[in-house]
């Protein structure tokens, strides 16, 4: 049946939520795929695009040989515009259109984050890897600070150049007002691309279930619940997800769905998160912290508290 039927809810016309994105630079690799992500995600949607570097001073015993400072490799504020500079003339050289650069003086992921409060992006979009010593980790500092304290959806980009633009959205769905919002975002971001979609909502049974057929209706429930926001994702998306109730680890089965499509690199991840506002911003649910480390590809974080979510919540009104 048409969800709406059941609901009466128009379906809001999120088409028109993507008016400003922002992107965080450091010079890296992994910060030019970020840079080339948002850029196409600004072309195609018609967002205004922004560029923003960090940088602060080295103290001057931390600049010695031998010591390692990786959140920055320079020592002034001549080399922190030339670096943005040349970062934003890559972007508009592969055909990205900037409306803005900013550099910002402070500690990366609280500039970030600052500069984020002033310009309120729709999307704020990050490398997972920068300029940092730890190789072997799969998500740096600042994205892992900045996804955790953000009241507004970022999206971190990995997976090196083959990775986007994404051929799957795999939405992670536990029912909250987040999660729909991470799906309708990232099915709005897929859909630029023909991407096809999945949505995945997994489930524990509890001890002796089955035994009083409770259970039962409520997974039945479940599905239909599901079933709803496929319908709405795939609105969005131009073509129907799957949707998909399994029982397990809701990490584990995002990525497996994630991996099904032969290339994870190629899979967008989306979940929302809590956002338990300023006093708990650092608690992301665990759910998004296990994704945003391990997922092959790229992982579209949503809070609870974002504008996105507002303007959802009112487009439901
Ligand atoms: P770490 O810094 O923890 O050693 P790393 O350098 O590999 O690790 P991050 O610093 O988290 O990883 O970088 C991830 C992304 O965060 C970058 O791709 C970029 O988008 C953004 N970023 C990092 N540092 C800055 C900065 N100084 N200014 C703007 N954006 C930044
Ligand atoms: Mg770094």
């Amino acid at each position: 049946m048409d969800p709406r039927e059941k609901t009466g809810h128009e379906v809001p016309e999120v088409g028109m939520l993507i008016a400003r994105v922002l992107v965080a630079t450091d010079g890296s690799e992994g910060a030019r795929l970020a840079g080339r992500a948002a850029a196409d995600i600004a072309s195609r949607t018609g967002a205004e695009l922004h560029l923003v570097h960090v940088w602060r001073l080295v103290p001057a015993h931390a600049a010695y040989p031998g010591v390692m400072w990786t959140d920055y490799s320079y020592l002034s504020e001549d080399e922190a515009r030339r670096l943005l500079k040349r970062e934003a003339a890559g972007i508009a050289e592969s055909g990205g259109r900037i409306a803005g650069t900013h550099l910002v003086q402070d500690a990366p992921a609280g500039g970030i984050l600052r500069l984020c409060r002033r310009l309120r992006p729709d999307l704020l979009v990050l490398g997972s890897r920068g300029l940092g010593a730890l190789g072997r980790l799969a998500l740096g500092s600042v994205s892992e600070a900045v996804a955790h304290r953000a009241g507004w959806p970022v999206l971190v980009v990995r997976g090196g150049e083959e990775a986007w633009p994404p051929r799957r959205v795999v939405v992670g769905d536990d029912g909250s007002q987040a999660a729909a919002a991470a799906g309708e975002l990232a099915a709005l971001i897929g859909g630029l691309f023909g991407a096809e979609g999945v949505v995945v909502r997994a489930f524990r049974s509890p001890p002796g279930a089955g035994e009083a057929g409770e259970f039962e209706e409520a997974l039945y429930w479940e599905g239909q619940a599901l079933e709803g926001r496929a319908w709405r994702i795939g609105k969005v998306l131009g073509s129907r997800p799957v949707a998909r109730l399994v029982e397990g680890d809701a990490a584990a089965e995002i990525l497996r769905a994630a991996a099904e499509g032969g290339d994870e690199r190629r899979s967008l991840v989306a979940v929302g998160s809590r956002g338990l506002g300023a006093a708990g911003r650092l608690l992301l649910g665990s759910v998004s912290t296990k994704l945003l480390r391990a997922a092959g590809g790229s992982v579209l974080v949503c809070p609870q508290r974002s504008p996105f979510v507002s303007r959802y919540d009112e487009g439901l009104a």
